[in-house]
């Protein structure tokens, strides 16, 4: 699939649309998800352009994996659930329901999150 420059997060990512900031570095930004599901419900994602972790995984350097996967960490805990837990979710594709054509790995905590998938649609 290739990239669309005009997915919600890559205006974002250019400043067009307004984004909650949590956390930016040379390779990361991370937001608060519009919608959010948990009472931390972040959103961290490269600032390269990737689909998502199916394309990330195959081309991103080193360097903007470890970012993503350091900053994810660090960012857990300046917000204060890597004491109690947080869940990590990737989608990709459209068993996935991945509705935003742009990487980004959700952090979901601040309460007990349930079983980790639904068990039937
Ligand atoms: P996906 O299903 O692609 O893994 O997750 C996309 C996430 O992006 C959803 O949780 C949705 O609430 C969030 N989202 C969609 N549009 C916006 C937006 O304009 N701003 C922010 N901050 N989050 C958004």
């Amino acid at each position: 699939m290739a990239y669309d420059d005009n997915n919600i997060f890559a205006r974002i990512l250019r400043g067009e649309i307004p984004a909650t900031k949590v956390y930016e570095d040379e390779h990361v930004l991370a937001i608060n998800d519009i919608n959010p599901q948990a009472p931390t419900h972040i959103l961290v994602m490269p600032k390269g352009k990737y689909v998502s972790i199916d394309d990330f995984s195959t081309n991103a350097t080193d360097a903007e994996i470890a970012a993503l996967i350091r900053a994810t960490g660090k960012i857990a805990r300046n917000v204060g659930v890597a004491d109690k837990g947080y869940r990590l979710l990737f989608n990709h594709g459209p068993h996935s329901h991945q509705e935003v054509p742009h990487l980004h790995v959700h952090i979901l905590g601040g309460r007990p999150l349930g079983p980790l998938v639904l068990r039937k649609e």
